[in-house]
């Protein structure tokens, strides 16, 4: 039976980019249903929630959520958990318990010249995976508080809790350069010490994989030294917070880079890690890229179609390396193409 996976588009350039990479998988011709639902401010204004029950319901019955960006400027001044992003992604992430978030940060080669850091640092490709515990860790954890005289935070992980995480690295890490780096700050906190042994204890299951353990400081200065000594990081909540936001900057494209949150049994949310871009939604130049890599992303760790996964990153690697590019990622010599374009020039690429 065919799979589905629910498509939710969103605000801003959301249905643009979402149009593109919808055009890419249909030309792998896959047995997949695409069942489009509202959400973010669209469903603000059309249901009167971001995240209606119907959409609830339509991911429910899919084995993956394609998700676009949302917000803008007309949904400001709501309330906060009831705004766009607050009222539809961390729902979203608590209803499936989606407690593996995934970023990666790679440089295409043709776009080196976009990273911050030396071209010699980065040579030869920069490609790395976060993955970063999403749902426990100290942003969740009990008491927290604010008094007159103090403030105070709980970081706290169950076994189980650290296990799934280290799970999802070791097995990512076997879909990619076999190697895991798990970050702690184990000379000075206990529950990372807790976080090394039990990290340590999964491993002995994936004897194919290299663990490493680094302090967090040390991975901060490692990732702009030298990012290429990384496969998959595995990181908690803020570690990870913190790491991911650093490696995607190394980049220097928010209009590249997918991501993915994902929970049991493989069902996920996929979702370019920058927004809604109000400043040029509906002109049609927006960089589809990153929606079109999170669908990738989604065929690799949903629906287990590794192969159709790497078609796609080849299709957009080879659009990259012909001199192809949108407005964000635009360098001399090149040829700028619209988000239409774009996705044409990609999908042209497959099959
Ligand atoms: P943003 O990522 O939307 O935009 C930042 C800058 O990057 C803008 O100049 C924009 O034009 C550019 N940009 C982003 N994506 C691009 C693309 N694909 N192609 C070309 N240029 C691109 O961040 P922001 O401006 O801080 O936020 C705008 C709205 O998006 C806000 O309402 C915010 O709450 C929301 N937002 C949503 C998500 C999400 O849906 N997950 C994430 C971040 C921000």
């Amino acid at each position: 039976m065919a799979k589905q996976v629910a498509v939710l588009a969103g605000d801003g350039i959301g249905p643009e980019i979402m149009a593109e990479a919808i055009k890419v998988l249909d030309k792998l011709k896959l047995d997949i249903k695409y069942k489009e639902a509202d959400v973010g401010g669209a469903a603000i204004d059309k249901h009167g929630k971001a995240l209606p029950q119907e959409t609830i319901d339509a991911c429910r019955e899919s084995a993956a959520i394609l998700f676009g960006a949302v917000g803008g400027p007309k949904w400001e001044k709501l309330p906060p958990e009831q705004q766009p992003e607050r009222g539809a992604l961390l729902p979203l992430r608590k209803i499936f318990d989606l407690y593996a978030n995934l970023r990666p940060a790679k440089i295409f080669a043709p776009l080196a010249d976009a990273s911050t850091l030396r071209p010699d640092i980065i040579e030869g490709g920069l490609d790395l995976l976060i993955v970063r515990e999403l749902t426990s860790g100290i942003y969740f954890g009990d008491p927290k508080g604010i008094t007159e005289e103090e403030g105070f935070d709980t970081m706290r992980y169950k076994k189980h809790e650290v296990e799934r995480i280290a799970k999802v690295a070791f097995e990512a890490a076997r879909k990619r350069g076999k190697k895991v780096t798990s970050i702690d700050k184990a000379n000075v906190l206990s529950t990372m010490v807790f976080w090394r042994n039990t990290v340590t204890e999964v491993h002995k299951k994936y004897p194919d994989i290299e663990l490493s353990h680094m302090y967090v400081d040390n991975a901060a200065m490692q990732l702009v030294r030298n990012p290429k000594q990384f496969d998959v990081i595995l990181a908690g909540n803020m570690f990870g917070d913190i790491l991911s936001d650093e490696a995607s900057m190394l980049t220097g494209s928010i209009g590249m880079l997918p991501s993915a949150s994902i929970g049991e049994g493989g069902f996920g949310l996929y979702e370019p890690i920058h927004g809604s871009a109000p400043d040029i939604a509906g002109k049609g130049i927006a960089n589809p890229l990153a929606q079109i890599l999170s669908s990738a992303m989604l065929l690799r760790h949903s629906l287990n179609m590794e192969s159709e996964a790497r078609k796609i990153e080849s299709a957009v690697e080879e659009v990259l390396n012909e001199g192809y590019r949108t407005g964000d990622i635009m360098s001399v010599g090149c040829q700028k193409v619209n988000c239409a374009e774009m996705g044409n020039l990609v999908s042209e690429k497959i099959g």
